[in-house]
């Protein structure tokens, strides 16, 4: 009987076949690996103490009013949230200017 696998005519296209199936499955697994680290992404755990939208840890100004995030300690210079009411360095009692 034909076998359509066999080297007598088609030997190509079973490499070609390989070929494609290593390509898609590569691709498939890319994908994946995207998609899983685009869905476990650096939340957005902060909110804006003016606006209340939603910022990031490293965000010093807000990107939604404009907002101060950070300020400078005023005893050590340590980069603070300007919603602390102590500094975790040198513990400071932070004042609410913003500077
Ligand atoms: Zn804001
Ligand atoms: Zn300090």
């Amino acid at each position: 009987m034909y076998c359509s696998w066999g080297w007598a005519g088609g030997g190509w296209n079973f490499v070609i076949i390989l070929f494609w199936v290593a390509l898609i499955l590569g691709g498939i697994a890319l994908a994946a690996a995207f998609l899983a680290r685009k869905k476990t992404g650096v939340p957005e755990e902060h909110t804006c103490p003016s606006c209340g939208g939603p910022v990031r840890s490293m965000y010093l100004r807000c990107p939604h009013c404009g907002g101060h995030l950070k300020k400078h300690c005023p005893s050590c210079s340590r980069l603070v949230q300007v919603d602390w009411k102590y500094c975790p360095d040198c513990q400071a009692k932070l004042d609410d200017q913003t500077s």
